[in-house]
């Protein structure tokens, strides 16, 4: 029973290094977030030793008897949750949700249509190269040029033109809400299954501060650890119609073992989910990004061609616009990160830039949230950032504005 500091130095000291580096920048990756100290235990627990192939009270493997109590307590908090007749715990990650969701509905070949991933799709709503795009006819649909919101209309035609099997409505990177009754019509005229992948607006929802996909799809599908706030992994939900077939395309469709410790830290993250805490913590995402987008869309930083997607946002993220700016995603990425706040760059609809460079920035509010920032450290945050994308920034004066919000919200003190 070493400790990891004494077995092995080596990973351990990138461990620490990581810890500081979340302890002493202002994480707004728009997927991330921090997991409570109770979701890391349970993950770190001795259930990452057991297999258990199958489902509760139906395995392939003796001694299930404590990891089938785990994964009917996660089953049945998510289902509470979402209002889901039918879920799924097992999935590793919101990909293996989304290619178990699609391998149970769909026949390799068959034609899917989801949002196009430079206006904001996921890879495994049918980008090329990702099995999605490999397996089926994909036909993409894009959001509206002026508006910057889902093209309803031609959602519509194009499900009439090409009569996909699947419609998937869902985001990586989009700022507003859409709205699943209108897919639902679209799928129903046309005999399509409806999906919808929610793995970034998880949370929002849990909380009510967002529509809840549940009643108007067939299958939702999400992540875990992104608005959630849980440990890394997937989750399906369906109809009880559909349960027999999403159950046996995760096993033994695509997956052997499930991770019972992982989901021994989703079923503690789902309770969390369900509690006021959370609810003001949602809240407070989006209270940050919409003071965020209010911030970014003012004059001292629209005249140096910056601006904000949508005009605004409903949700925890912000689709900074570059692409009227001498600055690109690339370099406006870099930028945040020399004064310490930590974005990814994004390609955005027509950018014209290349997807290594990009036109976009996705700023998002959830870990910071989690971390017990207040309306009036978001407005700080935006302003520390509206100053860093100015072609004359003071870098140092912006790292010690970021240090100082950091110390003032200490992140896992005592670990
Ligand atoms: N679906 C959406 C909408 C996502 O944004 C992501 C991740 O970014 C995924 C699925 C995939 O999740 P994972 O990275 O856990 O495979």
């Amino acid at each position: 029973n070493t400790p990891l500091h004494e077995l092995d130095p080596d990973v351990a000291a990138a461990v620490d290094a990581e810890l500081h580096r979340q302890q002493s920048t202002l994480e707004m990756i728009a997927s991330e977030n921090f997991a409570p100290v109770a979701v890391m235990e349970a993950q770190g627990s001795v259930l990452t030793n057991k297999y258990a192939e199958g489902y509760p009270g139906r395995r392939y493997y003796g001694g299930c008897e404590h990891v089938d109590v785990v994964e009917q307590i996660a089953i049945d908090r998510v289902k509470a949750l979402f209002g889901a007749e039918h879920a799924n715990v097992q999935p590793h990650s919101g990909a293996q949700a989304n290619a178990a969701a699609m391998f149970a509905l769909l026949k390799p070949g068959d034609t899917i249509m989801g949002l196009n991933l430079a206006h904001g799709g996921h890879l495994t709503h049918g980008m090329k190269i990702n099995f999605s795009g490999k397996l089926y006819n994909v036909v993409a649909y894009h959001v509206d040029d002026t508006t910057g919101q889902v093209d309803m209309a031609e959602v519509e035609k194009l499900a009439k033109e090409h009569k996909p099997k699947l419609i998937v409505a869902g985001w990586s990177a989009y700022p507003r809400q859409l709205d699943f009754a209108a897919f639902r019509r679209v799928a129903d005229e046309v005999g399509a299954y409806l999906m919808v992948d929610m793995a970034h607006f998880a949370g929002l929802v849990a909380a009510g501060l967002h529509p809840n996909p549940v009643p108007h799809a067939h299958v939702v599908t999400t992540t875990t650890h992104k608005t959630l706030g849980g440990p890394r992994g997937g989750v399906i939900l369906s109809t009880a119609e559909l349960a027999k077939k999403i159950n046996s395309a995760v096993f033994p469709g695509q997956q052997g073992g499930p991770l019972e410790h992982v989901i021994a830290a989703k079923a503690v993250s789902f309770k969390v989910a369900a509690s006021e805490e959370f609810k003001e913590r949602q809240q407070r995402t989006l209270d940050g990004a919409r003071i965020l987008a209010e911030r970014l869309v003012k004059a001292d930083v629209a005249e140096h061609g910056v601006s904000v997607l949508s005009g605004g946002t409903d949700v925890h993220l912000v689709l900074v616009d570059l692409r009227n700016s001498e600055l690109d995603g690339r370099q406006a990425e870099d930028r945040l990160h020399e004064v310490g706040i930590t974005v990814n760059r994004n390609a955005i609809p027509n950018d014209p830039r290349p997807p290594m460079v990009t036109s976009g920035l996705r700023i998002g509010t959830p870990a910071l949230a989690t971390r017990g920032f207040q309306a009036e450290d978001f407005t700080e945050v935006a302003d520390i950032i509206a100053e860093a994308l100015k072609p004359a920034y003071d870098a140092d004066a912006l790292k010690a504005r970021v240090s100082a919000l950091a110390a003032a919200h200490p992140l896992y003190p005592g670990l």
